[in-house]
């Protein structure tokens, strides 16, 4: 009898742990992916979308080009997850599993903080980016001020990678001596994970592109042009770019899946969750870091890719029994573009002991070519 994989999500790890799964298991596994959206969309290419460098097509996939390599796909919401009796429960029906993998990413809290569904936009989702987008294109001047609401978010250079693209953007037009651009955050200095060096040469890059920095800078409430702090003075603004508060979806803190820190604790290594074949990958975990930057991982796609192959390649080894087990080695690499023809790069290894081993890479078009052809491998190689 074929075991039953049941993913939830059709994001990046919730595609990679499924299509790799049904890949290495054929016929021995149903594979069955699991989410609200007909579409995968790819985030990174999110702040192209608000630069007019793509249009909303070029960034997405229909999650049921999946079923041409066997995988089952079901357009549902999932509202319930018992995972003692090991089921699903979801929009279309109930779903059995044997092994559950959840990919569920994370959901945005924007009531959290007052003002913000008024009046911040931001490009997390594709939506969004593609309502920021249009306010971005129609701004004729005064202050656009990129604010981040809360920790965690995803992707941390995202914040800092709109402020240099809206700073191009804006030269390109002729009119950046009439649009002033600041960034707030509640965190000490740029990308922590990546440590005080990396953070550093990103606060430079802010400066040399004449981008007010606030660090320490927590929301309190936002007004129709102002923005408040839990400490500090208030920042006036035209245009308010934010990012949203996060948390994890409410099925899998209903479930108790959920630590203190409101995410799913994992195995760092093996991606296990407390209960017996059930399994977390991407922002949904908390994953502590053995060193001091910051307590846990980030949230970023990258972790999400490689956190999923292993999973899938475990619940093969196990089941099929031809594989030897595998862990995670925590390494990852972002994008980080300044211009519309050039990013910097970094990469390293986010659990090595006692300090992660971090390469940052100065603008160059050769990694902006990379992101190019990194959006093209997922946009063709999964799909
Ligand atoms: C603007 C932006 C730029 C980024 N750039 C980068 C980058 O350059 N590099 C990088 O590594 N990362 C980047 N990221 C982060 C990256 O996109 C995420 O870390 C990654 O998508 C996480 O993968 P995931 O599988 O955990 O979750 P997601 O990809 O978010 O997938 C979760 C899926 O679960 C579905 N879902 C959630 N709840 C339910 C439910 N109850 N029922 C049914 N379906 C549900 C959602 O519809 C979604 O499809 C970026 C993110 C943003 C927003």
């Amino acid at each position: 009898m074929s075991a039953n994989i049941v993913v939830l999500g059709g994001g990046v790890g919730g595609v990679v742990a499924a299509v790799e799964s049904k890949k290495s298991l054929g016929g021995r596994a149903r594979v069955i992916l699991i989410d609200r959206k007909k579409n995968f969309q790819f985030p990174p290419s999110f702040p192209w979308l608000v630069t007019g460098f793509r249009e909303p097509a070029q960034v997405q996939r229909p999650l049921e080009s999946l079923r041409s390599k066997g995988i089952e796909v079901h357009e549902a919401e999932v509202n319930g997850l018992d995972v003692r009796a090991r089921v699903v429960h979801t929009s279309t029906g109930s779903v059995p599993f044997d092994q559950l993998i959840i990919a569920l990413g994370a959901e945005y809290d924007t009531e959290l903080v007052p003002g913000y569904s008024r009046w911040a936009h931001h490009m997390y989702d594709l939506d969004s980016a593609v309502r920021m987008g249009e306010a971005v294109q129609a701004f004729s001047g005064g202050k656009v001020l990129i604010g981040i609401a809360r920790l965690p978010y995803k992707c941390p250079a995202a914040p800092y990678e709109m402020a240099f693209l809206l700073d191009d953007l804006y030269r390109q037009r002729g009119m950046r001596d009439r649009v002033e651009l600041g960034l707030f955050s509640p965190e000490g200095n740029p990308l922590p994970a990546a440590g005080p060096e990396n953070g550093s040469r990103v606060a430079e890059m802010l400066r040399e592109r004449a981008i007010s920095y606030h660090p320490k800078h927590k929301v309190w409430e936002i007004g129709e042009r102002t923005v408040s702090f839990e400490e500090g003075a208030p920042i006036a603004f035209d245009l308010l770019i934010c990012i949203p508060p996060h948390r994890a979806p409410k099925v899998v803190v209903e479930a108790g899946l959920t630590d203190g820190s409101g995410w799913v604790p994992v195995d760092p290594r093996t991606l296990r969750t407390k209960e017996p074949g059930v399994y977390a990958v991407g922002d949904i975990t908390v994953v502590p870091t053995p060193h001091g930057y910051v307590p846990s991982l980030p949230k970023a796609g990258v972790f999400a890719h490689g956190q999923a192959k292993v999973v899938a390649h475990n619940i093969s080894a196990e089941i099929g029994g031809r594989l030897h087990p595998e862990t995670w080695d925590g390494k990852g690499a972002c994008f980080l573009e300044v211009s519309r023809g050039k990013s910097a790069f970094l990469k390293g290894n986010f659990l090595a002991d006692p300090r992660p081993d971090l390469d940052f890479r100065s603008p160059s078009a050769v990694y902006h070519m990379q992101k190019i052809l990194f959006e093209r491998y997922w946009m063709h190689h999964w799909f």
